[in-house]
């Protein structure tokens, strides 16, 4: 980052960079875990969960690219070995060993609701610390609450077919 960006943020970079890191693997394991319980999920309103969870697997994509970003302007590296996103997770992964729509629903609410508390610490932790960082997690912490919202709306629709 140039000499006038980094005089900016008014917070310990390294332990920002650890975090931002968590949130990526996070971020990851979100992305797959969507990828691929929308290529296994059966049952009711099968087509309007896939479109669902297609779209917020490319939202959390977006989420990891948009920290990897922030990552190395910090100076930091990004997480670089897969294995690595399992020690590092604040939500874990859940496999979509059940292919149900209701259980795969079920487990990426209980996702996006660990998300949220993520973001909503980072939020709280950069406000008025580091304005850039902020703003990006604010906007992840949006798509978040968005997603949980989604989810429970489908959960809401398939009790009631
Ligand atoms: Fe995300
Ligand atoms: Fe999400
Ligand atoms: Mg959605």
């Amino acid at each position: 980052m140039g000499t006038k960006g980094s005089e900016i943020v008014k917070m310990d970079t390294n332990e920002l960079v650890d975090l931002l890191n968590k949130a990526l693997s996070d971020e990851w394991l979100a992305y797959y875990q969507y990828w691929v319980g929308s290529k296994v999920v059966t049952g009711k309103m099968r087509d309007a969960v896939v479109v669902e969870l297609t779209e917020h697997a490319t939202d959390e994509l977006r989420h990891a690219d948009l920290l990897v970003e922030r990552i190395i302007q910090l100076g930091g590296t990004p997480v670089l070995k897969p294995e690595d996103w399992y020690k590092l997770t604040n939500c874990g992964y859940e496999a979509p060993e059940d292919l149900k729509v209701t259980a795969i629903l079920a487990q990426n609410v209980k996702g996006e609701q660990c998300a949220i508390e993520v973001y909503s610490k980072l939020v709280d932790l950069t406000k008025d610390k580091d304005p850039v960082t902020y703003q990006i997690v604010l906007g992840i912490l949006t798509d978040e609450v968005e997603h949980e919202e989604d989810l429970q709306a489908l959960e809401e629709d398939i009790k009631n077919v």
